[in-house]
């Protein structure tokens, strides 16, 4: 039986997601925003949770871990948080670690940048990617408690993911990042193609997510810092990639 997984909002712009083993029952809620829209979707489904995975310690990521957990005795597993203490865990998972949602397997991978804790969890099988805050949709996460090459090597792990897996990050960002990676690269011919859609699902009212990595790595500048063609567009040709990189997240910041 092939895991189902379950996209809704949460918070003014957060995803709530939630992964369910049918073979087992299991279902485990990627990060808790906060409680009330996870468990309406929990009841619409007839799912019980038994497990949230933490992405990072930021409250929108966690807001509803300890009611979650208070309702339905799930487990917690987290990152080990080098900053502020997330409460109620029960498990820590570090880079490799392989973590059982009933049958489902999630890898994790530490991507640190956003925040230094933040890991991300890759569920092979089914070819999804949970990042949260790293990596969003023609975007990246804002460099808070690392630096732009922690960053950028954190995404270069995302990126050597395969092209047919789908990206499940932690916020609705994707029409405000097209704007900027347009203003970046205006003839990206897979940016425009995503720059369309985006439009018509936002005019639909529809999530941008998940999208396809392998279109990620085509029209996401923050994904590709080490192209020639990206760097030249800002008149940084033969500057280190960690540094193309900074330069992109810098002007996203002031945009
Ligand atoms: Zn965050
Ligand atoms: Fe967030």
């Amino acid at each position: 039986m092939a895991a189902e997984i379950r996209t809704f909002p949460c918070l003014s712009d957060n995803f709530g997601y939630l992964i369910h083993d049918g073979a087992t029952g299991a279902t485990a809620s990627i990060d808790a925003p906060e409680a009330g829209p996870i468990i309406q979707a929990l009841e619409r489904e007839g799912w019980k949770l038994t497990d949230i995975l933490v992405t990072h310690h930021h409250g929108d990521h966690v807001g509803g871990v300890a009611e979650l957990k208070r309702k339905y005795g799930c487990r917690v597993v987290a990152p080990h948080d080098k900053t502020a203490k997330i409460a109620d865990v029960d498990l820590r998972a570090a880079n490799g670690d392989v973590v059982k949602v009933g049958n489902l397997l999630a890898r994790v991978l530490e991507t640190p940048g956003h925040t230094l804790d933040h890991v991300s969890y890759v569920f092979d099988a089914e070819k999804a990617l949970f990042a949260a805050d790293t990596l969003f949709s023609i975007g990246c996460g804002r460099v808070f408690e690392g630096n732009h090459p922690m960053m950028w090597e954190s995404l270069l792990k995302l990126r050597a993911l395969p092209d047919d897996f789908r990206l499940y990050c932690g916020h609705e960002y994707t029409a405000a990042n097209v704007k900027f990676a347009l203003s970046v690269e205006p003839d990206n011919p897979a940016l425009k193609a995503r720059a369309e859609e985006v439009t018509r699902l936002r005019a639909d009212n529809k999530p941008t997510i998940p999208s396809l990595l392998g279109e990620e790595k085509k029209a996401n500048v923050f994904l590709r810092a080490d192209d020639p063609a990206v760097a030249a567009r800002l008149h940084m040709k033969g500057a280190a990639a960690a540094d193309v990189f900074g330069e992109l997240r810098e002007r996203k910041n002031k945009s």
